[in-house]
């Protein structure tokens, strides 16, 4: 198992789902967890983690929301080790259907964040010659997926936005990657159509949908130090659904 003992991480998104599921296998691996969330459920989320995990209510796509929250994290640890873009969303419609604020609310959320908390966070890294920066992409970001252009856009962009940071970030012993899952058991797949849910889980050749805890590992690995000369990547994690 990998240590994250002392460590501080940041998980947007947090309140539920994926993100939830990396907070715990983060503070089982020793971590202080920071759950950002717009939904205020994420503190009853915290509550059942323990002392290790603390809820504030932050908007990803609001910088001053963003900026007040990374000073309080600097506040209270001093200093942010592990930053988790995982908050996003979706707003699924056939292309021809598809509205612009539907399109512009999935690069918001998914895309503009990363900008905003990214930068925001970067400074506290670099001035203390160490990150880990690993954000959300998707199976669909690679693969494509009918009434996703949106939000396939987004998650294609995190891959392109990670493969450059990791270019000029590395000097400072900081990595920047992604993790794509596939089809994982949350909020945002349970809104899917059941006939789009029980075909995706007939195209998993391992025979069950995945689990938030699934996705925590794959964070924790590319969260440890010893993932230091990994860097750039993406980590896919869907059961063999998409072998790349
Ligand atoms: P989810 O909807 O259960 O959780 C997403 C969380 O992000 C929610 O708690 C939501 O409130 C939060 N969020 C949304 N907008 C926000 C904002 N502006 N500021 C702060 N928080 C905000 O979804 P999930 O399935 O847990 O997905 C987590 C991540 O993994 C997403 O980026 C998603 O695109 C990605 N992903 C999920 C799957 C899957 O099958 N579930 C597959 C591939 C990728």
């Amino acid at each position: 198992m990998f240590n994250l003992k002392n460590q501080v991480a940041i998980v947007t998104g947090g309140a539920r789902g994926i993100g939830a599921g990396i907070a715990k296998v983060f503070i089982d691996a020793g971590a202080n967890v920071i759950l950002w969330d717009v939904l205020d459920s994420g503190q009853q989320t915290a509550d059942d983690l323990g002392d290790k995990a603390t809820f504030r209510k932050v908007d990803v796509t609001n910088s001053d929301s963003v900026e007040e929250a990374v000073n309080e994290a600097i506040e209270d640890h001093g200093k942010i080790d592990i930053l988790i873009n995982n908050a996003g969303i979706i707003r699924d419609k056939s292309f021809s259907k598809m509205t612009f604020e539907e399109w512009n609310a999935v690069i918001n959320v998914n895309l503009n964040s990363l900008f905003i908390v990214t930068k925001l966070v970067l400074p506290h890294m670099k001035a203390a010659k160490y990150g880990r920066i690993i954000s959300a992409s998707s199976v669909n970001g690679s693969a494509g997926a009918f009434g996703q252009t949106n939000y396939a856009a987004t998650k294609a962009g995190v891959q392109g936005f990670t493969r450059s940071l990791c270019k000029e970030v590395g000097k400072y012993g900081i990595t920047a990657n992604c993790v794509a899952p596939g089809f994982i058991a949350s909020d945002m797949t349970a809104s899917m159509p059941q006939d789009v849910i029980d075909q995706g889980i007939k195209q998993i050749p391992v025979g069950r949908i995945g689990t938030p805890e699934d996705m925590g590992y794959a964070y924790l690995f590319l969260a440890s130090k010893e993932a230091s000369f990994i860097n750039g990547i993406t980590l896919h994690a869907n059961g063999g659904s998409y072998a790349i």
